[in-house]
């Protein structure tokens, strides 16, 4: 196995103390290095946001590109050389509002990476806009009487738009998210999850997601069916009680 020291970087992350950053990024670190993927043959594709800063304090290739632009980036990386293993990551606001036709089309076209999302529900570099998942009646600076649009479903938009390894993980379960990540990189296509991510400093703490987190795999969930997988893509959207499922919501090859 590849040394996860081997991807550490003198560095420090700016993330704000408490950030569910930095677990995303020891996820990322432990997946790559038990799947015995050396620095060298790992690319790491950004855009803008707080979580953009990411390939900075992993030690890989890594680029940091336009607003909501890591896709084209990292698709075209993954053709120009097929031996690489190409993650790419995006955040709610960057990936599906900037970047959202990029992702639709990326999950129609499933060239072979893996495309994680930092879903914290705000645009927290910009301070706590209100963001493409944020629930309707959010109120921030920049919406002060509310947010007006319902909140996008990630889920439900990636397999009705063709993407066919669909999953939600959680920063604040680190080794279910390596699992997921895991799975995601061996995935012979594009491999989607959407993480939920705490922001202490703009967003929900890591208590609010602890309260309403729970494994599909604990609940018998086929992810081979697409209907199913649809069905409880929408719990979010039905639930009263704010149930957030993580684990493989779909995956067809
Ligand atoms: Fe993390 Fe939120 Fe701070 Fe950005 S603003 S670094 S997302 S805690």
């Amino acid at each position: 196995m590849v040394e996860l020291q081997s991807f550490n970087k003198n560095e420090k992350p700016s993330w704000c103390p408490g950030c569910g950053n930095f677990a995303i990024s020891l996820a990322t670190k432990k997946s790559i290095s038990e799947l015995n993927i050396k620095p060298k043959d790992s690319v790491l594709v950004s855009g803008v946001g707080c979580f953009a800063k990411l390939p900075y304090w992993i030690k890989s290739y890594g680029f940091v590109g336009l607003h909501g632009r890591s896709l084209p980036v990292a698709q075209g990386t993954k053709l120009a050389n097929k031996k690489l293993t190409v993650i790419a990551y995006g955040g709610d606001g960057d990936g599906y509002g900037e970047g959202g036709n990029h992702f639709i089309h990326a999950c129609r076209r499933n060239v072979n990476i893996t495309y994680l999302v930092h879903n914290n529900s705000v645009f927290g570099l910009t301070t706590g806009q209100y963001s493409p998942t944020s629930k309707q009646g959010k109120v921030s600076k920049s919406s002060p009487l509310g947010a007006k649009e319902s909140p996008l479903n990630p889920i439900a938009l990636a397999i009705s738009s063709g993407a066919k390894f669909v999953a939600r993980g959680y920063a604040g379960d680190i080794n279910h998210l390596t699992g997921l990540i895991k799975k995601a990189i061996q995935f012979e296509g594009f491999a989607f999850i959407d993480i939920l991510q705490y922001c202490p400093s703009f967003g929900h703490d890591i208590k609010y997601y602890n309260e309403r987190v729970y494994r599909l795999e604990d609940n018998f969930h086929d992810s081979s069916n697409k209907i199913l997988a649809l069905q409880k893509a929408f719990e979010i959207e039905e639930n009263k009680n704010d149930r957030l499922a993580i684990g493989v919501f779909y995956k067809s090859q």
